[in-house]
């Protein structure tokens, strides 16, 4: 049986616009894995009346409830009482809750209060997921043909909260296991990329095929549900190796973080350094690479040259260079990428310049016109991009850095740029 979800969340300050909503985010990153079908995000504010409506909505529409927020000491929080009301259920206090969060309070050497102990004031017959990250434990339940779950709001307990907690419950929900790999993919849009499998993706159910787009890359997530892991796994991999044929060069990785870490790990498996010069991206192309630990195996720096005086000081980029071609260029990238080999004195060097706006530069190049490099034994190959002038500053200076990435990978993999 194919189960529907409905995420609710409780708390006024998410309606003001105080925070964003990243436990409904993490929650349905965290369902969809499982395999389960969330149909509904709910934000409902600290208000009894309003928090009973949508509580009665959830449960003629969905057959899985999961609740976040609202579980604390405090008069607001109101989850437990309405759920436990919807589903004719009495609110117990639980002796060993209480021994919990005494507890708590005493490891973290704050004084507690008796409304703390509310929290030990569970619906009878849940079951209780015990939270070692906070004070408010969770809870679980049937009743009426629904699973409630319920867990607390701040995301530094919600978070392991279903990781550790929820997901299992879930787990016994379905029978058998539930696998799956990402394929990464660097170079095609998402539309590209579904208009190629549409028909594939609507035809499948075991396994599932689901596109995902983010900050310029995309990726396709391959999901099988099967009575042990290596039957999942056999479901998966006709899939996967499908995939990969389809989009040949294009998928860089399968079940990989991410583009920057392919290359560091390709740098220390070929023994080869990398090293940066950066204009338009001013610093994010080392950020990024750094991100990753032990990145210092390969990587050995990276140099910020943001203006004229630095190419020509630093990474030597001839004067008359800049002055015929402007520094936004192809050439000035590849002298960039060069200087940057040399003065770093490492295998490989990549280098951005580029208009990242909101404005055109002085040589009235538009915003998106960027030039990414990568200098290596065998010479230097320049990719010019244009990124669109629309997009913003940030995510233009994203994509750049992710192509200079995507340089040095197919340089890594012996792969035409
Ligand atoms: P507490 O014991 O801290 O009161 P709680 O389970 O009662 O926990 P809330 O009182 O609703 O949770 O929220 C506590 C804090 O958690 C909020 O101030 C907010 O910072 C964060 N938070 C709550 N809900 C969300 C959410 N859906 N997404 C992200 N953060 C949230
Ligand atoms: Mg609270």
């Amino acid at each position: 049986m194919s189960h529907t979800v409905e995420i609710l969340s409780v708390g006024t300050e998410l309606l003001l616009g105080n925070i964003a909503n990243t436990d409904a985010q993490m929650l349905s990153q965290g369902l969809s894995e499982l395999g389960l079908n969330v149909f509904w995000h709910t934000v409902v504010g600290d208000n009894l009346q309003r928090a009973e409506e949508a509580v009665a909505l959830a449960k003629q529409r969905a057959d899985i409830i999961i609740t976040t927020g609202g579980l604390g000491p405090t008069c607001d929080d109101l989850t437990k009482n309405v759920l436990a009301e919807a589903f004719g259920k009495k609110l117990i206090f639980d002796e060993e809750s209480a021994r919990r969060i005494r507890s708590y309070f005493q490891r973290t050497g704050r004084p507690m209060t008796d409304n703390n102990l509310q929290q030990a004031m569970l619906p009878e017959g849940c079951t209780i997921l015990p939270n070692d990250w906070g004070t408010a434990p969770g809870c679980a339940f049937e009743a009426d043909g629904v699973h409630v779950i319920m867990l607390p709001g701040p995301p530094s307990e919600c978070r392991p909260m279903f990781q550790y907690r929820a997901r299992p419950y879930l787990l016994s929900l379905s029978e058998g296991v539930i696998a799956s790999h990402t394929i990464k993919l660097f170079g095609i849009g998402e539309s590209a990329m579904e208009a190629r499998l549409r028909d594939q993706m609507n035809a499948m159910s075991n396994p599932t095929l689901a596109p995902y787009a983010k900050e310029g890359e995309c990726e396709l997530r391959v999901t099988a549900k099967a009575a042990t892991d290596a039957e999942a796994q056999a479901l998966l991999r006709p899939t996967v190796d499908q995939v990969k044929a389809l989009f040949g060069d294009k998928v860089y990785g399968v079940d990989v973080p991410s583009l920057e870490h392919v290359i560091i790990q390709g740098c220390k498996e070929k023994g080869l350094t990398l090293g940066c010069a950066e204009s338009c991206t001013g610093g994010l192309i080392a950020k990024r690479l750094t991100d990753i630990p032990g990145a210092s195996a390969a990587f050995k720096g990276g140099i910020v040259s943001y203006t004229n005086e630095i190419k020509t000081d630093i990474l030597h980029v001839p004067g008359h260079i800049l002055e015929q071609f402007g520094a936004v260029s192809r050439e000035v990238a590849a002298a960039m990428a060069e200087g940057a080999r040399q003065a770093l004195n490492c295998d490989v060097a990549l280098s951005s310049t580029g208009v990242a706006g909101p404005d055109r530069d002085d040589r009235d190049n538009e915003v998106g016109t960027m030039f990414v490099a990568i200098a290596t034994q065998d010479g230097v190959h320049v990719r010019p991009l244009r990124l669109g002038a629309r997009p913003m500053r940030e995510r233009l200076r994203t994509q750049t850095a992710s192509h200079a990435f995507d340089l040095a990978r197919r340089y890594l993999s012996g792969l035409e740029y």
